[in-house]
């Protein structure tokens, strides 16, 4: 993969940027912010309503097909499931929200686990959020920035299935969601996504190389 920096088009200086990512294997389940693996070191943790693109995301960044069926298996949806990239960072698949079916109890418990592990786990460094471009900054959405937001945590909101969109409504669609957290803009950046036509997965890397801190080679 190839990236270009630099404004000047003839001094673009092109760099081969290398995925970390695609070495991501499972490494547990948790049910309960007490069952995660100890807090430390590096996490990152991907969130979105149910049906948002996440386990599509997961996999298209990858390159592991299955990589996040796990969370799909009936039973296993409230689980928040980790991946491992080397010894002290890891990627965090926390559970789909929104899902219209679950009963108001299970999904009370759900938003508490979610509110518990963003509030109290140390390692994590951000919170990438994905979000349907048709349909982004639905009211779950805002109360997870907002959780983020209580303990100063960035944000990296993805605005998945961008091919379901023309490129103008697009970009429209970053702007609008740009304007409206503008305010937070330190901590909060935004971006198109498609897994189906592997589009923002360079930019999606960078954002995650800065908060896994990667050491220089
Ligand atoms: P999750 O519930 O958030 O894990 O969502 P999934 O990754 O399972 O995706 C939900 C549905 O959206 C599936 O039918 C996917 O095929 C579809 N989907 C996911 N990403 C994209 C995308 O980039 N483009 C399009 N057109 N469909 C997508």
């Amino acid at each position: 993969m190839v990236h270009c920096l630099g404004k000047n088009p003839k001094m673009k200086l092109k760099i081969m940027l290398v995925n970390p990512y695609t070495h991501a294997t499972f490494l547990k389940s948790a049910a309960r912010v007490e069952h995660l693996p100890s807090d430390e070191g590096f996490e990152v943790a991907f969130a979105g309503r149910s049906n948002a693109g996440k386990s599509s995301a997961l996999n298209c960044l990858t390159g592991i097909k299955q990589l996040a069926r796990t969370s799909k298996t009936p039973g296993r949806t409230q689980l928040i499931n980790l991946f491992s990239l080397d010894e002290s960072r890891r990627l965090v698949d926390l559970p789909g929200y929104g899902y219209a079916k679950v009963a108001m109890k299970v999904k009370q418990d759900w938003q508490q686990n979610l509110a518990h592990y963003l509030e109290v786990r140390q390692c994590l460094r951000g919170l990438v959020l994905l979000m349907d471009c048709r349909h982004p900054l639905k009211e779950l959405d805002q109360t997870m920035v907002d959780w983020a937001l209580n303990r100063e945590l960035d944000v990296h909101i993805l605005l998945t299935k961008s091919d379901k969109l023309s490129r103008s409504e697009v970009k429209n669609t970053v702007l609008k969601v740009r304007k409206y957290y503008q305010l937070m803009e330190e901590f909060i950046t935004v971006q198109s996504f498609s897994s189906l036509k592997k589009e923002g997965i360079e930019e999606l890397i960078l954002k995650l190389n800065e908060w896994f801190a990667w050491p220089v080679p």
